[in-house]
């Protein structure tokens, strides 16, 4: 059984920078980087709205600037994920892990910044497809898809953002959005409009993806008049928006409806006592890198005015 202070699962924006404080903390974290390692910007293209890039930066470089920062105090960052938590409701107590590999951790303070992951619509027929045409990442799977008609689904800034990427690769990209109007920013419906082998087709949703072991097609509906059709395609790219990765912490932890972690007032406390909430994993509102970065460096303050008050007691 291995004793740390601080554990911090998750290598999000989140995850590393409560890392960077925890360990200019001296609070030697160990950090599990989860199934995704560096998270959901490494399956963007370019960021330009991260404070200190002036000319932007794409997003796996960013994650990989972002561990050696947290490496650089001394943090442990292992390839790996968190199989079974078992946390303790005593203040002061120890919180039990089991990793991936069969190792048992115990630790007083813990950080989740396990993120969220990509949704899909839940049709059998792109269930079917996931890898053979259906996607949930441009930057990933575009490149299958060169001089293709290929399909978005979405209309927030990830639908926006997957298109303009794949209009540089694709013949023709059309965006499927269900409503008459995009969620996605000014800025990004811009792009949109701007490259001229993008369409959008509004009150439009996904009937069937068309296909067996290959994605050929994709029968749309229109939701306002009923009327479907099809059109021909061999990449379906889904950027509907994220779940939160708690299903780990289901009997737990306080979650809201759709999964996200509960913490308390400003804080990154959860509802047990040494368990601190960072990132999207958290927020259903926000979901940017810089404000998952800002309550990853919350959930460190947090983790050592515990471990603190702990010693104050003791
Ligand atoms: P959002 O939740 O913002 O948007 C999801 C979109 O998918 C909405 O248009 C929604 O429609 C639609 N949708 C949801 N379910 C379905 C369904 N079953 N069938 C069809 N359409 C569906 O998620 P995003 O992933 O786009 O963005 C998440 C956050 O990340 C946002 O805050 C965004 O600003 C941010 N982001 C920022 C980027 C950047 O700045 N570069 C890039 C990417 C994301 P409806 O509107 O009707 O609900």
């Amino acid at each position: 059984m291995e004793q740390i202070e601080t554990l911090i699962i998750g290598s999000g924006p989140a995850g590393y920078t409560a890392a960077i404080y925890a360990a200019r903390a001296d609070l030697k974290p160990v950090l599990y980087t989860g199934l995704e390692p560096g998270g959901q910007l490494t399956t963007t293209t370019e960021v330009e709205n991260f404070p200190g890039y002036p000319d932007g930066v794409d997003g796996p470089s960013m994650m990989l600037e972002l561990q050696k920062q947290a490496e650089r105090f001394g943090t442990d960052v292992r390839i790996g994920h968190v199989t079974d938590v078992l946390f303790s409701k005593e203040k002061g107590g120890q919180h039990n892990i089991t990793c991936e590999d069969g190792k048992k951790i115990q630790t007083k303070t813990i950080i989740i910044s396990t993120g969220a992951s990509a949704k899909y619509l839940g049709i059998p027929s792109e269930k079917r497809l996931i890898g053979g045409g259906v996607s949930a990442c441009a930057v990933c799977d575009g490149f299958f898809y060169k001089d293709q008609e290929v399909v978005v689904v979405g209309g927030g800034d990830t639908a926006a953002e997957e298109a303009t990427y794949l209009s540089k690769i694709c013949k023709n990209v059309t965006i499927l959005v269900r409503r008459d109007i995009m969620r996605a920013s000014m800025a990004m419906q811009h792009r949109v409009n701007k490259a001229s082998n993008i369409s959008v087709l509004y009150n439009t949703e996904v009937d069937e993806v068309i296909g067996e072991k290959i994605v050929e097609g994709v029968r749309i509906k229109n939701n306002k008049t009923g009327e479907k059709k099809e059109i021909k395609i061999s990449g379906l790219f889904i950027a509907i928006g994220h779940s939160p990765n708690t299903k780990l912490f289901e009997g737990q932890l306080e979650m809201d409806k759709d999964g996200y972690l509960i913490t308390k007032g400003k804080s990154t406390k959860t509802n047990l006592p040494g368990v601190f909430a960072s990132g999207d994993v958290q927020d259903r509102e926000y979901r940017q890198a810089v404000t998952a970065a800002g309550t990853g460096c919350m959930a460190a303050l947090d983790a050592e005015r515990y471990l603190q008050s702990l010693d104050d007691e003791s």
